[in-house]
């Protein structure tokens, strides 16, 4: 046994390594600077933690939670691995004789947080000990392009500048390949080698529903066919996330809601109550994430649309870390996203406007689409994979009735053709709908043949038929998402090819506006 697979078996206490593990342990190794893209559950701790128990000197973490780095502490220490913290949340004495022990090269591991680097006390004390490497956790937080953007990484650009000896090594779960080669670049890595596991996860059964009302009811036949499994609600709102909760306690499930809104006191409790298994079902909104290192979390479900496929993959990503089958569930609706544009136009400084607004694009034809989630995902972080075939709600749902819309296809075409294709969605839905609308009017549209054609459909109806022909490409989504014909939309305006759709997705739509009315 070689002295890697002594330590992987005698301190960490596994036998084989993981995919990448033992590869980017290599190369670290090698004195190489390494990107690494490894889902969340990959093991991405253990290929940055081994190669600093063959080393000298001490390993500088840099992590951008504090909860985080207490984990990986406590855990480190627990292995009896010397390894302290440099953050806002310990006393400056605490701080100040970490700093003493890193002189003496006492720690083998030090977890800072990387606004750090902009203190040149800090920058000084840390250029006069032996540093392994530098390791930057969630690197994805330093791209613009990703969804986590934080301003303190944009610092992490001058390390090169600081420690041009000294190796990076960048881990994340999630980054397309725009984000990968933007965090390289903003790190000014050198010569690095990249790592990019599989965007897939063959432990996720993966199902996706438009959502019925509040959606409690399909929450609880959820839970009825998973009985007695722990796992993650992931809600919207603060309300939502308390209201959930009480729901279910009602209902006889072991649950609490988890939110920013809470002391700090009620988040640990909460936290360690799910950690040690008293609480079954945290709902939360996205406060509760990244940190968590519970393996069997055996669901995930998410009550409405999230913000990004970044942010979905992530939060996922939580469920099955131990490898068991694992099962994942959203509820969305067309609201949802508007009610996410109008959060991202309030929000985001206009650089960004446009890429969440496209991010949240893509998270809703994710939703819509039929076809394999897990290739779509994949194909969002650009990777190529097989269809899943038996894991996920598209490929197993067999077949299903299908309904000729042809004709309000033509109608809908013909809309979109009449306006110029020059509007979204929701104005075309409001021509044929023969809606009163201002901005309507404004333009004439009820002057328009086909205004008032389509008042025998609900709204929800002529969404579910919009997005299919999005879905299949007959139309495309131009700049502010102003629908374009294409040629295969032209073909199905004339009658030359048919529009299906499935009967579910209009059998739902249908549910779901009795249910708004
Ligand atoms: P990530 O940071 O990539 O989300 P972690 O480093 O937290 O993942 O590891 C996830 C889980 O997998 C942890 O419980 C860890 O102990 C376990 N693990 C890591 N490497 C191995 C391995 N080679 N064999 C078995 N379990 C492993």
């Amino acid at each position: 046994m070689n002295k890697k697979q002594q330590i992987l078996k005698d301190i960490f206490g596994h036998d084989n390594f993981r995919s990448f593990q033992e590869e980017v342990v290599d190369s670290i190794l090698n004195k190489q600077d390494v990107l690494t893209i490894l889902p969340t559950g990959g093991g991405k701790s253990l290929c940055y933690q081994l190669p600093t128990l063959l080393m000298d000197g001490v390993t500088v973490v840099i992590s951008p939670l504090i909860a985080l780095m207490q984990d990986q502490v406590k855990a480190l220490n627990d292995l009896d691995i010397k390894a302290q913290m440099i953050s806002s949340s310990q006393s400056n004495d605490e701080n100040s004789f970490t700093m003493q022990k890193l002189l003496a090269n006492e720690l083998k591991f030090v977890y800072v947080a990387p606004e750090r680097f902009t203190s040149n006390e800090f920058v000084a004390v840390l250029q006069r000990i032996n540093i392994n490497y530098f390791v930057i956790d969630e690197a994805h937080c330093v791209s613009g392009w990703g969804h986590e953007f934080r301003a303190e990484y944009r610092n992490l650009n001058r390390l090169k500048q600081f420690f041009p000896d000294t190796n990076i090594a960048a881990f994340t779960a999630t980054a397309t390949k725009r984000v990968e080669t933007d965090i390289a670049s903003s790190l000014n890595l050198v010569n690095a080698k990249h790592f990019r596991a599989k965007t897939q996860r063959d432990n996720l059964e993966i199902k996706v529903e438009p959502r019925i009302a509040n959606g409690k009811n399909q929450i609880i036949n959820f839970l009825k066919s998973h009985k007695g499994l722990c796992g993650i609600i992931y809600t919207f709102t603060r309300k939502e996330a308390e209201s959930t909760a009480q729901f279910l306690v009602s209902n006889g499930y072991k649950s609490k809601a988890y939110h920013a809104g809470l002391s700090a006191q009620v988040k640990d409790e909460v936290f360690n109550d799910f950690v040690y298994e008293n609480v079954d079902i945290v709902v939360a909104t996205i406060a509760f994430g990244m940190g968590i290192d519970k393996s069997n979390i055996r669901f995930v479900i998410h009550t409405s649309l999230p913000k990004t496929l970044e942010n979905y993959y992530q939060e996922i990503g939580r469920a099955g870390r131990d490898g068991a089958m694992s099962y994942v569930y959203l509820l969305y609706s067309k609201g949802d996203e508007v009610k996410r544009k109008l959060q991202i136009e309030d929000a985001i400084d206009d650089s960004y406007k446009q890429t969440g607004l496209d991010k949240l694009e893509a998270m809703y034809r994710y939703c819509v689409s039929n076809n394999c989630r897990h290739k779509i995902i994949a194909s969002y972080f650009e990777d190529e994979i097989d269809e899943c075939k038996i894991l996920c709600d598209n490929c197993t749902k067999g077949e299903i009735e299908q309904v000729d819309v042809s004709v309000d296809a033509q109608k809908f075409l013909s809309a979109v053709y009449r306006s110029e294709q020059r509007f979204g969605t929701n104005h075309i839905i409001d021509i044929l709908r023969g809606s009163k609308n201002q901005k309507l009017l404004e333009f004439g549209h009820d002057k328009l043949k086909v205004y008032g054609l389509g008042a025998n459909k609900s709204k929800n109806e002529w969404v579910a038929i919009a997005d299919k022909l999005i879905d299949i490409q007959a139309i495309n989504l131009g700049e502010f998402r102003v629908l374009k014909i294409n040629a295969l939309g032209m073909e199905i305006l004339k009658g030359n090819e048919k529009l299906l759709i499935d009967e579910d997705k209009l059998g739902i739509a249908v549910k779901q506006e009795q249910s708004q009315e």
